[in-house]
């Protein structure tokens, strides 16, 4: 496994919530920065999100502009993996919470790297051990789960899979740390340390919306003025994506029991398209990226 010094080039697979952030960051960390998506637009959406962030942190005085525009110069997108993945150090995936679809592109990833390549998954809650079973190299794959939005959110847990090599976890606990974030290491649980309790809390919330306890904002408020979280469950769940949040309540339901199980509502919501601030409507109406 590479030393951190000697890593050059992050490939980030996914340019959606996630993969646009982990790009964001790793560009502004002095890192080489190839962002992929199956879609030209999708590439195109995610990295015109990562300028307008860019430069909300030049407005807001958080970066120069010398900063960030030498950040853009290290940024750029690509639909085929071949060629995302010519010359990486570290490819990092934020696709889809399927387990299934990140082993197949982790396989064709191997094919196209070589064995000293870092893997990430930046799954919110499957076991890394699972997603690195079919690799010939299980040992180079570890979790590096972000926080959205990732550009601003201090966390990053390192899942650690029972055939995670040592040198893998700790050149990804390190790279977190070059990318500006506090890192926890955590053993490769359903849910992880993180996401076991904030889908705990989300699910509950929409069962209080099914049972009428009060609207979602009043639910919300009981969390951010009563106690002092910084944003109310709905609200983040509406921020995070109900799709997001219902493929990992089914899979939290199968590994750890009944009391994971989505609510009819959330569901329901997911079947309509209401999938949160990237539809346009969740729990709350958004438009332009803001709550309404
Ligand atoms: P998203 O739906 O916003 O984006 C996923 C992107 O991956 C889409 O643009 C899709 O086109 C693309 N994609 C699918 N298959 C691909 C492939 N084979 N190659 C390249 N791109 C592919 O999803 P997201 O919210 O960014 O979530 C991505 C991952 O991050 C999931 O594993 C999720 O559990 C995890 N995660 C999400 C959040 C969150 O708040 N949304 C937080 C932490 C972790």
């Amino acid at each position: 496994m590479k030393e951190l010094s000697s890593v050059r080039q992050i490939s980030v697979l996914g340019a959606g919530t996630m993969g646009h952030g982990i790009a964001h960051v790793a560009a502004l960390a002095g890192f080489d920065v190839v962002l992929r998506d199956l879609e030209a637009d999708r590439v195109a959406a995610g990295l015109g999100r990562i300028l307008e962030n860019l430069e909300k942190g030049v407005e807001k005085g958080k970066l120069t502009e010398e900063v960030r525009a030498r950040a853009v110069t290290r940024l750029r997108g690509e639909t085929e993996l071949e060629a995302a993945l010519y010359g990486a150090d570290v490819v990092i995936e934020a696709i889809v919470e399927d387990v299934d679809i990140k082993r197949v592109l982790f396989q064709e990833c191997e094919r196209l790297v070589g064995a000293d390549v870092l893997f990430a998954s930046n799954t919110s809650s499957l076991r890394i051990g699972s997603i690195a079973a079919p690799l010939a190299h299980p040992e180079r794959l570890v979790g590096m789960h972000f926080f959205n939005p990732v550009h601003l959110m201090k966390l990053v847990e390192i899942v650690v899979g029972a055939r995670t090599a040592p040198a893998a976890t700790a050149l990804a606990r390190a790279l977190g740390e070059r990318l500006g974030k506090d890192p926890i290491v955590v053993e490769d649980a359903p849910g992880f340390a993180s996401s076991r309790l904030g889908i705990a809390l989300g699910l509950e919330a929409v069962r209080m919306v099914e049972d009428r306890v009060a609207s979602p904002a009043d639910i919300d408020k009981a969390m951010t003025l009563g106690y002092g979280h910084p944003m109310g469950p709905l609200e983040l769940t509406d921020l995070v994506g109900l799709d997001v949040r219902l493929a990992i309540a089914r899979y939290l339901e199968r590994e750890l029991g009944p009391r994971y199980a989505p609510p009819a509502l959330l569901v329901d919501k997911v079947a309509r398209g209401e999938l949160g601030k990237k539809s346009g409507i969740g729990f709350y109406a958004w438009r332009a990226g803001k709550k309404v």
